[in-house]
C-alpha cells in the first residue's frame, strides 16, 4: 500500500507539470503573434502564466516562428550496389586517364612535329646558304691556255684551247641542260650544254663523255675528260660560247664578265 500511495502524488505532479507547460506554450505563441504584429505594449498584459518568458526571448522566438520556412531540398535515397558503384568509379577514372594520355600524346606529337619542322627549316636554310655561295660560273677545265679566239692559220678559231693531261676533268661552266653528247666532225667528240639564257657552251676533243644527252647539270659538274680526238695536235679542251644558241663569241670576255679568268 505504501508503494501505491507513494505513486499517486508522483502521477499528479507529472500531470501538473504537463498542464503548466501547455499554458506556457500558449502564452509564448500569443506573445509571439502580438510581437509579430507590432503590439509590443500589449505584451505586458499577456502572460498570466507563472513561468513567464522574458520579452527579449519572446522576440527571438517570435522572429523564428514568423520566419518563412526554408524549402527542404528533395532528397532521394536509393540502395547502393557497391559493385556497380565501384565499376562506375573505375570507368570514370579510366575515361579521365585516357583523356590525359591522349592529351599527353597530342602534346608529344606536337613537339615532335615542331622539331621536325625546325629541322626541315634549318636544312632549307643551309641549302639556300650553300646555293647562294655556289659559283654561278666556273672555268671549264684546269690547264694551260694555249690558243685564243679568232683568226688562226688562215682560218677562224671559234673558241679557246686549254691544254692538260688526258683524263683531266671537264666541267659545265654554268647550270644547264646537255643538248648534245657524242661524235662531231672535227671535234672527235663534243658536248653541248644550253644554259638558262639560251647561250650554248661547246666542249670538244674529249677523251670520255660522262653525262647523257638531256641531263641537267650544275656549274662545276664534271661532264667529260680532256682527250686528243678529232683535229687536235695534243691533249686539250676546245671550248666555245654560242650566244643566243648560234653566235660564236670570244669565251675569254664572256667568262670574264662572269668573274672567271682563263
Ligand atoms: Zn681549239
Amino acid at each position: 500500500m505504501a508503494r501505491h500511495r507513494a505513486k499517486g502524488p508522483l502521477v499528479d505532479f507529472v500531470g501538473r507539470v504537463d498542464l503548466d507547460r501547455k499554458k506556457a506554450v500558449a502564452a509564448v505563441v500569443a506573445a509571439g503573434a502580438l510581437a509579430g504584429a507590432g503590439f509590443t505594449q500589449a505584451m505586458a498584459t499577456v502572460a498570466p502564466v507563472d513561468r513567464i518568458i522574458p520579452v527579449a526571448a519572446t522576440k527571438d522566438l517570435a522572429a523564428a516562428m514568423t520566419a518563412q520556412p526554408q524549402p527542404q531540398p528533395i532528397q532521394t535515397v536509393h540502395a547502393m550496389d557497391t559493385t556497380a558503384e565501384t565499376r562506375k568509379l573505375l570507368q570514370a577514372e579510366q575515361i579521365q586517364a585516357q583523356f590525359h594520355i591522349r592529351e599527353a600524346l597530342k602534346s608529344a606529337e606536337g613537339a615532335f612535329v615542331k622539331r621536325q619542322e625546325a629541322a626541315k627549316a634549318e636544312q632549307a636554310r643551309i641549302a639556300a646558304e650553300e646555293e647562294a655561295k655556289r659559283p654561278k660560273c666556273v672555268r671549264p677545265a684546269q690547264g694551260t691556255f694555249t690558243s685564243g679566239f679568232g683568226a688562226r692559220w688562215g682560218t677562224s678559231h671559234n673558241g679557246v684551247d686549254i691544254a692538260n693531261a688526258i683524263g683531266t676533268p671537264i666541267v659545265s661552266v654554268m647550270d644547264g641542260t646537255v643538248i648534245e653528247a657524242g661524235p662531231a666532225s672535227g671535234f672527235g667528240l663534243w658536248v653541248r650544254v644550253q644554259h638558262e639564257d639560251g647561250t650554248i657552251t661547246v666542249y670538244g676533243h674529249m677523251n670520255t663523255i660522262d653525262v647523257p644527252q638531256g641531263a641537267k647539270v650544275k656549274a662545276g659538274q664534271k661532264i667529260a675528260t680532256i682527250g686528243n680526238r678529232g683535229q687536235s695536235t695534243g691533249p686539250h679542251l676546245h671550248f666555245e660560247v654560242w650566244v643566243g644558241g648560234s653566235q660564236k663569241i670570244n669565251p675569254v670576255g664572256w667568262l670574264a664578265a662572269r668573274g672567271v679568268t682563263l
